[in-house]
């Protein structure tokens, strides 16, 4: 198949491009670096049936304008800042490419006959009432707070995708991804993965925010691209396909819990230090995942301590952290 991924220079997104050439597909990244990174594209440069156009989808996918229909088989739009830190410091940036850049790629999708994918986010139930969170919750979403950039935008960003499902009978699938981690995360990124495991391995305080009773369900990447592998793949007759699809695993963890973990990994002597909770913080999140164990007879595999050693490993492997991790190494604990 060939499949245009917007956002193919991100952590999702360079895991995503690495399976689907994997298994023999034509992969065209797009991304203009506002949170990615070029080494991501890099990785895939020499590989022949993978090309690149550096490009910011909210102003449109431009060497695509003319080319027949037919050309592309899906769209993958995962295009948008993700972590807390980088979406606040491009708010406006982030409402377009969840607004301007879905619409972009949904034209796309349409012109060229193609189905269409949306990484959607738990961010769409804001602080959510209803816990674990089904697909059919609403939300519970501040409009206008630190956090409306990011939620709002995929919120938005599902609604259209739905009118184009329904006004044009595009193909559609939505996916609400829960909190992912895995190599290749920047180390600035700012999510609570990436902070603690960096600080840990340079031997520094763990930043916790709040009194750390806020919980989260942290998944590991390749459970996601699977979960995502098999929503392309998926085309059981009778079922609804474009209903969004909770992606997370459900091991709820709170971060004074996870931080712990961190410490069992890389080093019991850790600091932990407090700092105030951001607004908005979502106070509890973990995905129900009844509907994708049953339309993708998927779950996640990867338990968080094997995933963190995974992560940890990747970094530990790195040319530039070698150096700073000396004297802290991976506890050799069981799941
Ligand atoms: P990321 O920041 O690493 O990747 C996003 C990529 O999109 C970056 O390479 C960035 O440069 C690119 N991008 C942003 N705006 C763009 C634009 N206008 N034009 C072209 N490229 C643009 O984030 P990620 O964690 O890999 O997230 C990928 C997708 O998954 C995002 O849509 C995010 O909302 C969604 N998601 C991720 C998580 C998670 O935990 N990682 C959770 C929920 C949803
Ligand atoms: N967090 C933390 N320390 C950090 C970074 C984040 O305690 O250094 C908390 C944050 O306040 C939130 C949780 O960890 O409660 C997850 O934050 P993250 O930014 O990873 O993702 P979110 O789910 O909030 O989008």
């Amino acid at each position: 198949m060939k499949v245009l991924l917007t956002g193919s220079a991100g952590f999702v997104g360079s895991h995503l491009t690495e399976r689907l050439l994997e298994e023999g597909h034509r992969v065209i990244g797009v991304d203009n670096y506002i949170s990615g990174q070029r080494r991501n594209t890099e990785l895939f440069s020499g590989h022949a049936n993978f090309s690149f156009m550096e490009a910011d989808v909210s102003r449109g996918i431009p060497a695509f304008a003319d080319q027949p229909a037919g050309k592309l088989d899906w769209v993958l739009h995962f295009a948008s800042p993700a972590s807390p830190p980088h979406y606040q410091q491009n708010q406006i940036e982030t409402l377009m490419v969840g607004a301007q850049g879905t619409q972009n790629a949904l034209e796309l999708a349409r012109s060229q006959g193609a189905s269409f994918m949306l990484a959607s986010t738990s961010e769409v139930y804001g602080d959510p009432h209803v816990h674990p969170q089904p697909e059919s919750y609403w939300g519970h979403v501040n409009p206008n707070g630190l956090r409306s950039c990011y939620d709002e935008a995929k919120r938005y960003a599902e609604a259209i995708t739905f009118a184009y499902q329904r006004t044009y009978g595009l193909d559609t699938r939505v996916i609400r991804i829960f909190n992912t981690y895995g190599p290749r995360m920047r180390a600035d990124d700012g999510r609570v993965v990436t902070n603690l495991v960096h600080q840990a391995l340079r031997g520094e305080a763990l930043t916790v925010y709040g009194d750390g009773s806020q919980t989260r369900s942290f998944q590991y990447v390749s459970d996601l691209v699977e979960g995502v592998v098999r929503l392309m793949d998926v085309s059981s007759p009778g079922s609804d396909l474009h209903g969004p699809v909770n992606l997370g695993n459900p091991d709820e963890y709170s971060v004074l819990e996870f931080a712990t973990v961190i410490r069992e990994l890389l080093g019991e002597r850790l600091r932990i230090e407090f700092h105030p909770l951001p607004q908005d913080d979502p106070m509890q999140r973990r995905p129900d995942i009844t509907r994708a164990r049953a339309l993708l007879s998927w779950e996640p595999g990867v338990p968080l301590r094997e995933g963190l050693r995974r992560m940890i490993n990747d970094l530990q492997a790195g040319p530039g952290l070698r150096d700073q991790v000396r004297g802290n190494h991976i506890a050799a604990g069981a799941d």
